[in-house]
């Protein structure tokens, strides 16, 4: 059959994500492994594309469904929704990227009213016929038709009252058949139309509805969440349904082949007896963990393992599956390398390396970032005496303190406010993802480590606790009450504890993670740490780029060095002008002579070399790259408004006002500027300023002097920033030298440092190659660099309009966090470019605020940059993303780039 469009599952494979989706490909795999995989077909993404364009179902999709549909009539021996036996079809969404209930499902496509009555015979029981009849209408209606699904619920609410059932099994088919009459008469007063008899009506449309929920608003806010491109368009897959509501030999269930919280090996999941998947997901019936299937039925739960054994090894990953039992025969719905915790994916990297599954590169791209970010975050600080307000599941660790709140609106307006909030519902739905979002933990009533909840809550490495069944939750009245009568009223904080499951009242204090002590300490103990400190071992070993510090004091240099610092990229030394040494450096500013501003400097020159020796010394050994003073003068002078009121004050009280006052107050009107940011500042200063960098450049000298006297190993380097030109440095220079000279003489010490510059500035970076031969290294400031492409003071824009920027579109993502490939980044290709022109092996770094983020990090070893140079805390993640970069390069030149990403 020549296809544009439809797929059947043996056609495809899993290297077509792209356009089977990610459901889609696995489905396609797995059928073509021989698994119990129930026959059907994919709707490729590229139709959805199509449909997204033109508002209409291309030419030729509904010829092509036929076709395959008549092929699935062939292979069952039943026709679509034919009135004795029918054929059932399941039609659910899945993108390239997995996108959990963020999209539409529609099931039991094919039954009318006919065909309920010949299902009920076929199966031999009635009550599962029209219930099943009754989920069709109900999603139809919803879903394809966009009838409020409240309206639904009300009528099954008011039945199951009626009848005093506590759930929808209460219900019998006379009940059921009854419902959906109720069911079909809302969508008759909705549409004026009649819920459509006819299957292939329902088919279409139900595909046309699932194209259409790629733009809804809840799969539109999980895609800007995640990063998902916007046009990538959702796959369908139509699909034979099996049932798992067919008495107690049937059931569904969910299953992991490791943990997804720990990482740990086994077979992981939840199981329940005589229902359909979406109840095991939603969490509206509580299920059996997936051991228990042994028991019930040990032939289906040593077919399942068998299974997963499978496909842990074929996907050399950890899988987990949708599989459905009817009636003692296993099918497999689903699978897909599992979402996991940031625990997890670390421990499971390692592990599969230990197995000999796959090697430290492979284990490396699969961990990241920031997943190890969230490792370092505090835990709480256990103490057994603290009340605990509920016990639930740990579906999602970490540590989380807000204000409880009860619906989706008042989590989202609080946490805008700036409050931390915790959402607490009976159990979540694809429709709470914005209160998820804004939410610090989610707490539900039920579920298990499976809901939607749980799994939403891990993918977005939010803290969740679900499951807490004592809890009595009363959204209507914004209040829960836990089995010990505590009435916990809106607006009051607990702490939720997503690592050991429990809930406590008040804010518990926090302490380190085991994974921040060893980074500050070196204590490493099995299992988590473990993983971390051997992943960040062979990412050191991997990584082409180095990774060093942005650090000004000792105390941060010490800290880098233990982070894993090779070096300090970037020490800023304003701080050293700043503190008791202001009057000085107020002194010299008000300097009338050179004699007084000298006199003023020579106060200043043994405290910055104490400061430097300090940091040369927590440093020893690894260069250490000191850039002279930056900020314009006038920002090391008092504020200039209350000089101003001071005088006045005195003034108006008839008194002299302090001389001292008057004169600094003057020399602020002297220095003030209206855009400072572009003013006399950087080199400009070193030009303008007599003596102030030979000052900084003579503590320089003698610091390393002193480290050298005490027998240590200094590797000091100068750095000069804001340069616009290679005649600015062609001055400095030269006075740097002449200075470093001058110690050199006089204490017989080689003080000799490399002297570089900074690129900042968009005439540093296109005129890099002569800049480049009055410098011995470069260091690109990406921070002034961004705000100087953009014409942006980053304080500015923070404060005003960026926010509105990113939420119209016109910004992805700031400018100032990732940096701008298309502009800024365009300016560092070219700077690297230009001054290895000059000297081929010339020493490049970044150390603007985009050498912590990853994907600068990778944009930066793409451009053959050397080394990125940021804050001592991010430097872990900042170690793992070379190694990931270095990594990915390399995969990219290997082969070229696939056509089809690989499944999610
Ligand atoms: C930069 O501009 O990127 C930089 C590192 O310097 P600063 O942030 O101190 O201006
Ligand atoms: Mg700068």
């Amino acid at each position: 059959m020549t296809t544009a469009y439809v797929y059947d599952f043996t056609e495809g494979s899993r290297e077509q994500a792209g356009l089977l989706g990610g459901k889609g490909a696995n489905l396609a795999e797995m059928t073509r492994l021989g698994l119990p995989v129930p026959p059907g077909f994919t709707v490729g993404t590229n139709a959805c594309r199509a449909f997204l364009r033109t508002g209409s179902v291309p030419e030729g999709l509904d010829g092509e469904i036929a076709a395959h549909l008549k092929r699935l009539e062939q292979l069952t021996g039943r026709r679509l929704g034919q009135a004795d036996d029918p054929l059932l079809v399941s039609v659910r969404s899945g993108a390239r990227f997995s996108m959990p209930g963020m999209m539409d499902t529609i099931l039991d496509v094919g039954l009318n009213d006919a065909s309920v009555i010949g299902l009920a015979k076929s199966t031999g029981r009635e009550r599962f016929a029209w219930d099943s009849y009754r989920r069709l209408v109900q999603m139809y209606g919803a879903t394809v038709l966009g009838i409020d699904a409240a309206r639904f619920e009300a009528v099954l609410t008011r039945r199951r009252r009626q009848v005093g059932a506590g759930d929808d099994l209460g219900l019998d088919a006379r009940q059921l058949a009854e419902t959906v009459r109720e069911f079909q008469a809302i969508i008759h007063a909705a549409t004026g139309r009649e819920f459509p008899q006819d299957p292939r009506e329902q088919l279409r449309r139900a595909v046309v509805a699932v194209f259409e929920s790629w733009n809804g608003e809840r799969a539109a806010v999980y895609r800007r969440r995640e990063h998902i491109a916007a046009d990538l368009g959702t796959a369908v897959n139509i699909q034979v349904m099996v049932f798992g509501n067919l008495g107690p030999d049937s059931g569904s269930g969910v299953a992991f082949t490791r943990d997804p919280g720990t990482g740990r090996p086994g077979v992981y999941g939840d199981y329940l007896a005589d229902a359909q998947g979406e109840d095991v997901v939603s969490g509206v019936r509580d299920a059996l963990a997936l051991d228990e299937l042994e028991h019930l039925d040990p032939d289906s739960y040593a077919r399942l393992r068998a299974h997963l054994r499978l496909l842990e090894a074929h996907y050399r990953d950890l899988c987990d599956v949708e599989f459905t039992i009817e009636r003692g025969r296993l099918w497999v719905l689903q699978t897909r390398v599992g979402k996991r915790t940031p625990e997890a994916a670390f421990r499971i990297a390692c592990a599969l390396v230990d197995e000999g599954m796959i090697t430290w590169p492979e284990a490396l791209s699969r961990v990241n970032a920031e997943q190890l970010d969230h490792l370092t975050f505090p835990r709480f600080d256990a103490d057994p005496d603290t009340p605990i307000l509920a016990h639930g599941v740990p579906a999602s660790p970490g540590a989380a303190v807000g204000a409880v709140v009860f619906d989706v609106a008042e989590a989202v307006r609080r946490a805008e406010a700036g409050e931390h909030v915790v959402l607490v519902r009976h159990e979540t739905s694809p429709d709470d993802l914005p209160g998820m979002i804004a939410a610090e933990a989610v707490l539900t009533g039920r579920g298990g480590k499976t809901s939607h909840a749980a799994v939403v809550a891990r993918g977005m490495g939010k803290v969740c606790v679900c499951g807490a069944a004592e809890l009595d939750i009363d959204p209507e009245h914004h209040r829960f009450t836990t089995a010990d009568g505590i009435v916990i009223e809106e607006g009051t904080v607990v702490s939720v504890d997503g690592t050991a499951g429990t809930v406590h009242l008040g804010a518990l204090p926090l302490v380190a993670s085991p994974v921040t002590r060893y980074l500050e300490t070196g204590t490493r103990t099995p299992g988590i740490v473990d993983a971390v400190a051997r992943c960040l071992e062979q990412a050191d070993e991997i990584r082409r780029m180095d990774v060093l510090a942005n650090a000004d004091t000792p105390e941060d240099a010490a800290r880098a060095r233990r982070y894993g610092a090779r070096g300090i990229g970037l020490c800023r030394t304003e701080h050293m002008f700043l503190g008791a040494r202001r009057r000085l450096v107020e002194d010299m500013i008000l300097a009338r002579t050179d004699a007084e501003r000298d006199a003023t400097l020579a106060a200043l020159l043994p405290l910055q070399r104490e400061d430097f020796t300090r940091i040369l010394a927590a440093m020893d050994g690894l260069p250490v790259t000191i850039r002279l003073i930056d900020p314009p003068l006038h920002e090391f002078l008092p504020d200039h408004t209350e000089s101003a009121v001071r005088i006045a004050r005195a003034q108006a009280l008839g008194q002299p006002p302090n001389p001292r006052d008057l004169r600094l107050h003057e020399a602020g009107e002297l220095l003030h500027e209206e855009n400072p940011m572009l003013g006399l500042r950087g080199v400009r200063l070193a030009l303008a300023v007599p003596g102030l960098i030979a000052t900084q450049v003579r503590a320089v000298a003698e610091a390393v002097v002193a480290r050298v006297r005490a027998g240590g190993d200094p590797r000091a380097e100068i750095m000069i920033p804001l340069v616009a030109t290679e005649a600015e440095l062609r001055i400095v220079r030269p006075e740097v030298e002449r200075v470093l000279a001058e110690v050199r003489a006089r204490t017989g010490i080689d003080v000799d440092c490399p002297i570089g510059t900074m690129i900042e500035l968009p005439r540093a970076a296109l005129t890099a190659g002569e800049i480049a031969r009055s410098a011995d290294f470069f260091s690109f400031g990406t921070n002034d660099l961004t705000q100087t492409t953009w014409g942006l003071s980053r304080d500015d824009a923070e404060a005003s309009f960026l926010a509105a920027y990113l939420e119209q579109g016109i910004l992805s993502v700031s400018p100032f966090e990732t940096i701008d490939r298309d502009g800024v980044g365009r300016l560092v290709r070219i700077g690297v470019d230009q001054g290895r022109a000059t000297t081929p092996n010339l020493r490049i770094g970044v150390c603007g605020e985009h050498a912590g983020d990853p994907d600068s990090i990778h944009f930066f070893h793409d451009c053959g940059v050397d080394y990125v140079s940021c804050s001592p805390y991010r430097l872990p993640g900042a170690r793992l993303e070379a190694a990931r970069a270095a990594i990915a390069a390399r995969h990219n030149r290997a082969e070229p780039a696939p056509t089809e990403p690989q499944p999610d």
